[in-house]
């Protein structure tokens, strides 16, 4: 079995009239992400930790911002074909954690629904999806609340794992 972890970044601007998005989930809030896709930051930041682990490239090389094709792109659906490429090189995801950075709102009430969306589209349970909001005590861009950040690290599994192994061999014995 071969284990791969990789990470992702994103952040982008909190503009008046556009939606807050976060692993596709609408979050009442006077601005939302500026950006040429719908902006959803988190999504974002978990497609290039995905990427990065199975060393399939980036966000920006495989939905280049440059393309008109991908102008308001619903972010999930671009998560969803991300992960397709990856389970397509034979990764499984074993978990995700995220970390995002924002000032207000708070992001507790809708952590729970932001896990399920994430994991709903990597087709895992919800346990194997965490999300934590943090604010930055008034410091810098996101302490200002003219910007959101998303990080995320995964891990992601190849082949057959010790556990899977173990069953295997116990299913042949009987
Ligand atoms: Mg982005």
């Amino acid at each position: 079995m071969v284990i791969k972890i990789g990470m992702g970044q994103d952040m982008h601007r909190l503009v008046s009239g556009r939606r807050f998005l976060l692993g596709g989930i609408e979050i009442p809030a006077e601005r939302g992400e500026e950006g040429h896709s719908d902006g959803d930051v988190l999504a974002h930041a978990v497609i290039d930790a995905l990427l990065g682990a199975a060393a399939l490239g980036d966000i920006g090389g495989l939905f280049p911002p440059s393309e008109p094709v991908w102008k308001d792109a619903d972010s999930m659906s671009l998560l969803r074909s991300a992960f397709g490429m990856v389970k397509q090189a034979g990764w499984r995801l074993v978990n995700l954690d995220c970390v995002v950075g924002c000032e207000s709102p708070r992001l507790l009430p809708f952590r729970e629904d932001i896990r399920k969306s994430l994991a709903a589209a990597l087709e895992v349970p919800a346990e194997a999806v965490f999300v934590k909001g943090k604010t930055a005590e008034g410091l810098g861009p996101v302490g200002k609340g003219r910007a959101v950040e998303a990080l995320a690290v995964c891990l992601l599994e190849r082949g057959v794992s010790p556990v899977m192994r173990k069953e295997v061999k116990h299913e042949t014995e009987i």
